[in-house]
């Protein structure tokens, strides 16, 4: 108890004693001290709930209190709740102005912001980058599906995948087809998720141009050098033996530049690309082509096996997967010594996905390089790359092409001990294969 209730109440026991006294004095004076003593307790407690009375009415009608003047514990008590409502009155102003601080910082944001609803979908709040960016409009918006308010896009599905849901990336917005989003999906509560789209229409256009840039390069590069190559294929060393080395040296130049030229093209044109065709990808007969590839590039270095104990097929694009593939055994012949290994192997995964892998006793690559290994002219040794004839771009149309099938590239590998490069298509690109599976193997 602070030192004022304290007093405050010993302040009301004495005048409680003080009545009591009074009231014995007066009935011993007249002859009467109990009925009097009487009088003057029922007095007390009538005094008390009339002033109980009046706090209760003031708290009923929720009207703010006065500063109460005066000593005794009910002005005490007066204080006290006084104190309280003053300080929750100072709370809930701190709090109001901070939630405004935050609706006020959502609202200004330039990606539009939008709370969903979980169970029922229905959108419960968005801010002002919500009306152009999405077409959502107050008052009529609030309160509706997310998804009939949002088609086309594939808000069901989406917000079906909940936690999982990729972010979906480069998508037109429905109010304006020229406009390009991407949007994310963030559950925040268990109730409420946010739902938050940014304009990358800028972007984009910039992706394009430098896309369309690299593309027009490479393809006008391509006439004059096959020109060039040509005329130097035409020269003959025998001419003059002093210059065999230089031409030697230029055709093998002008060679690696029309192969850099043909992979700048190949990299833009999947990346041109939303989908790729669904043919049916018939493995054997595409492990046969790698195979070949594989003993043509080694010219009987390596030991070369392929394992085809998948029994399936895939889902397609034949061009490209043959592409991807024929990279990694390229590759792993180019960086495998000779008198290595190399072991081609198309297998089922336990959930029903399929693993092309290529695995090699090659030099391996350094676990720091990993990570950035598929981007494009990233190499581990620049050296030994251009040695090997290669332009850098191989892993990188490797990623690509896997991404336009929903498949990911694994890769692990020990320096001095080897790589294995695993492409890892799902199980909707597998399909069931008519013939039975055969197992290849070269000595
Ligand atoms: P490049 O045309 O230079 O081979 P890639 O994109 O195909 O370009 O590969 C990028 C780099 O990754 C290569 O320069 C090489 O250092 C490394 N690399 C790729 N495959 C292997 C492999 N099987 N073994 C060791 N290193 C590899």
């Amino acid at each position: 108890m602070s030192p004022d209730a304290r007093n405050a109440w010993f302040r009301t026991l004495g005048q409680l004693a003080l009545v009591l006294v009074a009231g014995l004095g007066i009935g011993l004076l007249i002859g009467q001290p109990w009925p009097a003593l009487t009088v003057a307790a029922l007095g007390v407690v009538a005094w008390h709930y009339w002033k109980l009375r009046h706090v209760l009415l003031r708290l009923t009608a929720r009207q703010r209190l006065q500063p109460p003047q005066g000593v005794g514990v009910w002005n005490e008590l007066d204080r006290l709740l006084f104190r309280s409502q003053s300080e929750m009155r100072a709370r809930k102003r701190r709090l109001l102005s901070m939630l405004r601080a935050y609706r006020a910082a959502a609202a200004a944001l330039p990606d539009a912001v939008v709370v969903v609803e979980r169970n029922n979908q229905r959108v419960l709040w968005f801010n002002e980058a919500a009306t152009p960016l999405l077409g959502l409009h107050f008052p009529q918006h609030q309160d509706a599906s997310i998804v009939t308010t949002l088609q086309p896009l594939p808000m069901a599905s989406w917000l079906a995948a909940g936690r999982n849901a990729e972010p979906m990336t480069d998508v037109a917005s429905p109010v304006n087809p020229d406009l390009r989003l991407n949007l994310r999906l963030i559950p925040y509560s268990d109730e409420l998720w946010l739902l938050v789209a940014r304009d990358v229409t800028r972007t984009m256009r910039l992706e394009h141009m430098r896309r369309d840039f690299v593309a027009n390069v490479s393809h006008e590069l391509r006439t004059p050098l096959t020109v060039v190559h040509g005329y130097l294929e035409m020269l003959d060393p025998a001419d003059n033996p002093d210059w065999a080395p230089m031409l030697a040296e230029m055709q093998r130049q002008s060679q690696r530049m029309t192969q850099l030229v043909e992979d700048l093209l190949t990299l833009s044109r999947l990346e041109a690309r939303e989908t790729l065709p669904e043919e049916h990808v018939a493995m054997a007969p595409m492990l046969s082509t790698l195979r070949r590839e594989a003993e043509a590039l080694s010219q009987g270095k390596h030991r070369i096996t392929v394992g085809d104990e998948a029994g399936v097929d895939l889902w397609g694009s034949n061009k490209e997967l043959h592409s991807a593939f024929s990279n990694l055994v390229a590759n792993a012949v180019r960086y495998t010594p000779a008198g290595g290994e190399i072991a081609v192997r198309f297998a089922v995964d336990a959930g029903g996905g399929a693993t092309l892998s290529v695995r090699d006793s090659g030099y391996g690559i350094p676990a720091a390089h990993l990570p950035r290994i598929t981007e494009r002219f990233y190499r581990v040794s620049t050296s030994r790359s251009r040695e090997s004839g290669g332009t850098g771009l191989g892993l990188a149309i490797v990623k690509h092409v896997l991404g336009l099938h929903g498949a990911r590239l694994e890769i692990a590998s020990e320096v001095g001990k080897g790589s294995t490069f695993a492409c890892r298509f799902n199980p909707d690109r597998v399909h069931a294969r008519e013939s039975h599976p055969i197992a290849a193997t070269s000595p």
